[in-house]
């Protein structure tokens, strides 16, 4: 039977996702995004007409699909999600989840079970968020640096839980490339295979050996964060995603951008449109218009780059489906 995800806009077959971008934000605010009163209100209307002008402009580039992996405590909206993709005609997945704990709102599944948060995750899948009916298809874990949290295992652990209950893949957030052997670790001791899972922002650093690691344990490998050069040149991207591709893991690697179209207050206490100003390339065609290109001209192949855009997204929710 061909596999069913769940998009804001109803199920739709796995062979209808099409060039698929695995991490791209609509809207996120970090918690407490309200409290900074210097900021202009938040404006709803200018957001989803933004929104579904960026996401028009990656439709011209045949994408069709993408995966939105806001947590729940990062301002998710999925009512926005659904309104941009409805108007934009792309396809978007959102996420049930959780962020890292330094960064996210731990107080209410810090008092929960395991069992009791594995039932949260699991209703947005099955049932929607809230009352919108709009269901959940994938689900996002993340970790800090160095060392993964007590509160981290614990959402982990019933990110795993409920992935082997209902089909659902993961998504993860890494920071500076730490803590994926430790994520995987976590997933597969659940019973889970590690291509369940994309080991996100495993670009950050130039690290080919811990990419491949990640790659050899079965596991999907994000370079999804291209045209954030704040953190590491794309050249370095390039060279780690071409050399991922030449040690034979063209079929486990992701990629995207990590984009964030609509901020909800500051971020990291500045306005985020002078963030994106110092980061001319951080949108969501930036993979079509250059990098892409450039791919082709050290030796990547149409064939091989529409395989990593079309069949590694569809070839994880496909597996991730059947592990259930
Ligand atoms: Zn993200």
């Amino acid at each position: 039977m061909t596999v069913q995800v769940n998009t804001v806009q109803g199920k739709r077959t796995v062979d209808d996702l099409g060039r698929t971008l695995i991490h791209e934000h609509v809207l996120v605010g970090f918690p407490g995004w309200f409290m900074d009163a210097r900021m202009p209100a938040f404006d709803r209307r200018e957001a989803v007409a933004r929104c579904v002008d960026a996401f028009q402009q990656l439709h011209a580039y045949g994408v069709r699909t993408v995966i939105d992996p806001c947590p729940m405590d990062l301002g998710r909206d999925v009512d926005v999600i659904a309104e941009v993709s409805q108007k934009s005609g792309v396809t978007l997945i959102c996420a049930t989840g959780a962020y890292v704990e330094s960064m996210g709102i731990p107080y209410t599944f810090n008092e929960l079970s395991v069992d009791q948060i594995v039932e949260c995750f699991q209703k947005e899948i099955e049932d929607g968020v809230a009352a919108t009916g709009i269901k959940c298809g994938v689900i996002k874990i993340a970790t800090g640096e160095g060392l993964v949290s007590e509160y981290e295992r614990k959402i982990l652990t019933a990110a795993a839980k409920a992935a082997k209950l209902t089909g659902a893949p993961l998504i993860s957030h890494t920071e500076n490339c730490s803590c994926g052997h430790d994520q995987i670790d976590i997933v597969t001791g659940e019973g889970l295979p590690a291509s369940h899972m994309i080991v996100g922002h495993s670009d950050g650093r130039d690290d080919h050996p811990y990419q491949k690691a990640l790659a050899d344990r079965g596991a999907y490998v994000g370079f999804d964060r291209f045209g954030l050069e704040m953190m590491i040149p794309d050249a370095i991207r390039m060279k780690n995603l071409k050399a991922m591709v030449d040690c034979g893991h063209k079929d486990r690697v992701m990629v995207s951008h990590d984009t964030v179209n609509c901020w909800l207050g500051s971020y990291a206490g500045g306005d985020p449109a002078d963030l994106q100003a110092t980061l001319p390339n951080w949108r969501m065609t930036h993979l079509f218009e250059n990098i892409f290109p450039e791919l082709k001209r050290m030796g990547l192949t149409d064939e091989v780059l529409d395989g990593i855009v079309v069949d590694n997204p569809r070839r994880w929710f496909e597996e991730a489906a059947k592990s259930a």
